[in-house]
C-alpha cells in the first residue's frame, strides 16, 4: 500500500472512485467544500452508491481543505472550471513529491494546474465511466467505461497502479494521454453543441451531416496543427460512430443546459477555438457554433464560459 488517497469533491465521479477505493479497504479522504458541506455529508451517514439495482452507504471520513494532515495524493474530481481554485485550497498541506490526478474532461485546467504546482507528479485522467447524482452523496452508476490514466512528462508508471485493480476500477496506463485527452475533446466538440443547438438527443444529429462534417474536417485540422496525428486520424468516422451508439442518449453539455448546470465549454470548444487561433487555423464553422452556443448560455442564464 503506499500512502493515504485524497478524493477532492464528492459528486458523481468523485463518489464513484471514492467509494469503490474505500471498500477495497484503502485509506482515504474526502475532502467537501466547507462546514455546511460537511454537515450536510454527517447527516446523510456518507456517501452511498447506487449499482447493479443495489445501494450501500459507505462511511468514508471527510474533512475540510483546510484540514492539516498532508497530501501525497490528491484525486481532483471536481469541474473543469472549478478545479484550479479547489486545488488552491489545498496546497499548503501538498507534499513535495505529491501527486495530482485531474479527473476533468476538455483541456485546459489540467495544463493550468501542472504549472502552478510543479513539484507535483500531475496524472492525467480521461474517464468514460458514467455516474451521476440523484441526490446529494447519493451516487449513481450508470455506465461502465474505462479510465485512461497518463503522464505528459513522465510516462513511468506510478506504484499504486495495483490498488486500482483492488477497487475495481478500470484503467489503462496511457502513454499518449494527451492523444487521448485530445482525441476525447474533438469528439466532444462535435457532438455537445450541435446537440444543444438543435435540442435533440445524439442520433437526430445525423440529421445535420453538413455541419457535422465541416466541423470534424476543422477539428482534425486544429489537431494536426497541434502535433496530434493520432487523434486527427479517422475523427469523423469515430463520431459517426460514437452517434449511432448513443443515439438515444441526451449528450452531458445538453443536460447541463437542461439542468441550469453551467457547461464546461471553455474547456471544450474554447479549448479548441484558442488552439485554432495560436496555431492560424481557420475554423469558421467552430467559430460560429461557439458564438451560437455561447448566445443560448447566455439566454438561459448560464456562464458562457
Ligand atoms: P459533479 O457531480 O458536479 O461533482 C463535482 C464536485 O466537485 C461537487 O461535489 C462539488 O461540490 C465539488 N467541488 C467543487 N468545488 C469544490 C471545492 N472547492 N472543494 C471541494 N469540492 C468542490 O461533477 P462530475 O460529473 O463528477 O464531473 C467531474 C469531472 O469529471 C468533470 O470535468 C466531468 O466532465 C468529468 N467526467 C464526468 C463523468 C460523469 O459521468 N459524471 C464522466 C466523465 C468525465 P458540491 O457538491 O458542494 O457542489
Amino acid at each position: 500500500m503506499t500512502g493515504v488517497w485524497h478524493v477532492l469533491g464528492a459528486g458523481s465521479l468523485g463518489g464513484l472512485w471514492a467509494t469503490r477505493l474505500f471498500r477495497a479497504g484503502l485509506p482515504l479522504h474526502l475532502i467537501l467544500r466547507n462546514p455546511q458541506r460537511l454537515a450536510e455529508y454527517h447527516a446523510a451517514g456518507g456517501l452511498e452508491l447506487l449499482e447493479n439495482g443495489t445501494s450501500r452507504l459507505y462511511a468514508i471520513p471527510a474533512e475540510l481543505p483546510e484540514a492539516t494532515t498532508p497530501i501525497e495524493r490528491l484525486l481532483v474530481a471536481c469541474k473543469a472550471y472549478d478545479a484550479e481554485a479547489a486545488v488552491a485550497e489545498v496546497a499548503p498541506r501538498l507534499t513535495k513529491h505529491s501527486e495530482i490526478l485531474l479527473l476533468q474532461n476538455g483541456l485546459g485546467s489540467q495544463q493550468a494546474i501542472a504549472e502552478q504546482w510543479p513539484e507535483s507528479r500531475c496524472i492525467f485522467i480521461s474517464s468514460t465511466e458514467g455516474a451521476y447524482r440523484q441526490a446529494d452523496f447519493q451516487i449513481v452508476h450508470a455506465g461502465r467505461g474505462q479510465n485512461w490514466l497518463g503522464d505528459p512528462v513522465n510516462r513511468q508508471r506510478p506504484p499504486w497502479l495495483g490498488e486500482l485493480n483492488l477497487a475495481d476500477i478500470p484503467y489503462t496506463w496511457a502513454e499518449d494521454i494527451m492523444a487521448k485527452l485530445w482525441r476525447k475533446l474533438a469528439i466532444n466538440c462535435a457532438i455537445n453543441p450541435l446537440s444543444v443547438l438543435n435540442d435533440c438527443r445524439n442520433g437526430e444529429l445525423l440529421n445535420h451531416p453538413e455541419p457535422l462534417h465541416k466541423l470534424c474536417c476543422e477539428l482534425s485540422e486544429v489537431l494536426r496543427a497541434c502535433d496530434q496525428m493520432d487523434a486527427a486520424d479517422g475523427l469523423e468516422a469515430e463520431v459517426l460512430r460514437i452517434i449511432q451508439a448513443t443515439a438515444q442518449n441526451f449528450s452531458s453539455m445538453h443536460q447541463d443546459v437542461q439542468n441550469g448546470r453551467r457547461t464546461e465549454v471553455s474547456f471544450l470548444l474554447g479549448q479548441a477555438s484558442r488552439a485554432a487561433h495560436q496555431h492560424g487555423v481557420v475554423t469558421p464553422t467552430l467559430r460560429e457554433l461557439l458564438d451560437r452556443l455561447q448566445a443560448l448560455l447566455r439566454r438561459h442564464g448560464l456562464p458562457d464560459d
